[in-house]
């Protein structure tokens, strides 16, 4: 079965051990998903959280029990890093604080999470001959230099104004008020580093730049499975609203624009980068859909009429409200415009492109959120108010 896999380049894959960082998170379980049930690599998955990936942790009957371990541990702070990393061919490293409300609101959490807890992650790498994957931002891109020009000029329509390249376009962040962006400089640090270890001391290393993937098991829903006053990413907010049958919040009118990804397809970019390290090694990779490109006020509609589908309920009356962005996250929020990925140097090193359309995915994505969360919220919402 597995054992006789080919890569991009005809050649066997040998099954290797991984070490993931961040593994109980939305993306790692997605990872360890398809390391399991499709490889048969073994993975050393270090979190401080694993209700996300139980499912493929217990029982220990499990087909893969014996290729996957949990570690419960904080990097911040734990000697047994360096040992794991060690024990494996290849560190995958997706831990960080990577919800925009807590860039503005808790911003030196957020900047050590990102760059100084990832250090030594990095320094183990390079120092043990290993191979890293590490986790970055399509955020670090910031604004797309089109924002500058006036709001009429039609060079704003030139995609050469807007389209996110790794190799060509600049990081463009907004003030040091604007504390929005302590996570983006945070992760264009850690990626600097990352290279200059590459130039430097010869790491091996591919960094990823997620565009907005979404999927199950993304973030939380406030006070079901998180904090009742916590802010997710905007697919749990909005879940979230269409649940409890509230209007979904556009914050500064919803004109910001985002490409979407589902998971399932990222995913598979992420394991042709695993398996094809002559292809990934020094490479720094977009991963998202250029052809999934709305409005966040485009979204928020679209996923009212998909959950209206599933759901059978009718929408709201009113089923969007605007909100400030200052209400809404707070004191030194900015936006990204705008996220269209290049997919040049993804296509030529992995021959990799993405299949689901945002239809599609918000179908699947919202079946999963009402099968999940509908019930709980019904009886969450039923309670009689404490005294
Ligand atoms: P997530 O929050 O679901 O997962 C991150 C995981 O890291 C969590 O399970 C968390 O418990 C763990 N973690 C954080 N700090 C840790 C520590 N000190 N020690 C041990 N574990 C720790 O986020 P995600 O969406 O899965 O994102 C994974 C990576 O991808 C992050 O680096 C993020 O910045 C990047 N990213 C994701 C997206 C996206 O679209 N989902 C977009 C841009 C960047
Ligand atoms: N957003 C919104 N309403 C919400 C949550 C988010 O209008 O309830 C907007 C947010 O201001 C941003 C976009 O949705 O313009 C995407 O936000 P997300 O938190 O998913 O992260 P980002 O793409 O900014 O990293």
């Amino acid at each position: 079965m597995a054992s006789a896999r080919l890569d991009l380049d005809g050649n066997l894959i040998k099954p290797i051990t991984i070490c993931m960082i961040g593994a109980g998170g939305f993306i790692g379980s997605h990872l360890c998903e398809k390391l399991m049930m499709e490889t048969p690599h073994k993975v050393l998955a270090v979190d401080v959280y694993s209700d996300k990936i139980t499912s493929l942790l217990e029982p220990s009957t499990l087909p893969w029990a014996d290729r996957i371990q949990f570690h419960r541990l904080n990097i911040k702070n734990d000697s047994r890093l360096e040992g794991l990393i060690r024990m494996a061919d290849l560190t995958i490293n997706l831990a960080a604080i990577c919800t925009p409300a807590d860039y503005n609101t808790r911003p030196l959490d957020t900047i050590y999470s990102n760059f100084i807890d990832a250090l030594p992650v990095v320094k183990y790498c390079s120092e043990n001959g290993k191979r890293l994957i590490h986790f970055s931002t399509c955020e670090i891109y910031g604004k797309t230099i089109g924002s500058f020009l006036p709001k009429d000029s039609p060079l704003r329509q030139d995609p050469s104004y807007y389209v996110l390249k790794e190799d060509a376009s600049p990081c463009i962040f907004g003030s040091i008020e604007k504390q929005r962006w302590s996570y983006a400089c945070a992760k264009q640090l850690i990626e600097r580093l990352i290279y200059a270890e590459g130039a430097e001391n010869g790491l091996d290393f591919t960094i990823v730049r997620p565009f907005n993937w979404i999927g199950p098991r993304m973030d939380f829903i406030p006070g079901i499975d998180g904090p009742s006053e916590g802010v997710p990413r905007v697919l749990a907010c909005f879940s979230n609203n269409l649940l409890r049958r509230e209007p979904l919040k556009l914050v500064d009118g919803g004109q910001s624009e985002r490409t979407f990804i589902y998971i399932k397809d990222a995913i598979e970019a992420v394991l042709l980068m695993i398996e094809n390290p002559a292809r990934a090694n020094g490479q720094i990779f977009n991963v998202g859909n250029p052809n999934n490109e709305v409005t966040v006020r485009q979204l928020a509609e679209m996923m009212t009429l998909v959950y209206s589908k599933i759901s059978g309920e009718a929408p709201l009356d009113t089923p969007t409200i605007d909100v400030s962005s200052k209400e809404f996250y707070g004191e030194g929020y900015d936006d990204s415009d705008k996220r269209i990925p290049d997919m040049t140097i993804i296509n030529r090193q992995l021959g990799w492109n993405p299949k689901t359309s945002l239809w599609d995915l918000l179908e699947s994505t919202l079946t999963y959120q009402h099968r999940t969360y509908a019930e709980a919220i019904k009886k969450a919402t039923s309670k009689p108010a404490a005294n």
